[in-house]
Parts: C-alpha cells; sequence; structure tokens
C-alpha cells in the first residue's frame, strides 16, 4: 500500500462557473483556470499521481495544451486512474478537504462524493470529502480563493 498527498488553489473571478468535486454550483463567481478549475478533483489527481510517484497533474496535463482547455477535470481523474494501472497501481480510498469561506457547499457533499467515486471506480464508502472555511482569515477567508487538500492509497494491482 502507498500513500500520497496533493494540494491545490484556484483564484475566485467573474465570469466563470464554480466546478468542484465535478458538481457545478449556483455562485456568482467561478474558479479561473485553463481546465474547469476544479480544485478538488485536482488535489485529488496529485494524491493518486504522488501515491504511485507517477510526477503531478502539471507534467501530465500541461495548462499550454490546447487539448485541456475547459477540460472537465472528471476526465482528468479517470486518464490519472488508467495512469495508475498502467503502472500497476489501483486507488483504495481518496479523502479530501475543500478549503472555502463561500458559498457553502455542504449540501453538495454526496452528488460530489458520487462524481468522485463512478470517476476513480471506487465505492461511494472509500471516498470522503470534508468542508471548511479560513474564519475570514488569509485568502480563502477574504474569498479570494479556494483551496483543496487531498490524500489518496493505492495499491500495487500484483499485491494478494
Ligand atoms: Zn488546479
Amino acid at each position: 500500500m502507498r500513500i500520497g498527498q496533493g494540494y491545490d488553489v484556484h483564484r475566485l473571478v467573474t465570469g466563470r462557473k464554480l466546478v468542484i468535486g465535478g458538481v457545478e454550483i449556483a455562485y456568482h463567481k467561478g474558479l479561473e483556470g485553463h481546465s474547469d478549475a476544479d480544485v478538488l478533483l485536482h488535489a485529488i489527481c496529485d494524491a493518486l499521481l504522488g501515491a504511485a510517484g507517477l510526477g503531478d497533474i502539471g507534467e501530465h496535463f500541461p495548462d499550454t495544451d490546447e487539448r485541456w482547455r475547459g477540460a472537465d477535470s472528471l476526465d482528468l481523474l479517470r486518464a490519472v486512474v488508467g495512469q495508475l494501472a498502467d503502472a500497476g497501481y489501483r486507488p483504495l480510498n481518496i479523502d479530501a478537504t475543500v478549503a472555502c469561506e463561500e458559498p457553502k457547499l455542504g449540501p453538495h457533499r454526496d452528488e460530489m462524493r458520487t462524481r468522485l467515486a463512478e470517476a476513480a471506480g471506487l465505492e461511494e464508502t472509500a471516498v470522503n470529502v470534508k468542508f471548511t472555511t479560513g474564519e475570514r482569515m488569509g485568502f480563502v477567508g477574504r474569498g479570494e480563493g479556494i483551496a483543496a487538500l487531498a490524500i489518496a492509497t493505492v495499491s500495487h494491482t500484483s499485491s494478494p
């Protein structure tokens, strides 16, 4: 069994959709980025890649590559799980935290969990998403951006 961690931040701007954990959330701002800027999915992808010793999503999906412009980050997660499989690893569980002052994300937790589990090929009980705020401190607390942290375990598929 191996373990990996991931961290990501994106700036909140007007004129963008807010997509977190594969769920579009009604809000007057969204996250800025080359893809859909799904901060939670990017942290999870990095945790999985890290666990398998496969680098980070910046290497695999560079923001200079037009293929990933506006990309659905659930597709990035599916691609990462495919890369893990090629390297002989499968995800075991994912735990993540999103730090966001506004909007309230709790009502979207179950839908995020369902989408993340489906894309990662895991049972929903193997995917956990938690929410916190910045307590009005720092860039999260001022609503300038959203941060996400994730941890993932993977096992080698040839292991018993
Ligand atoms: Zn990102």
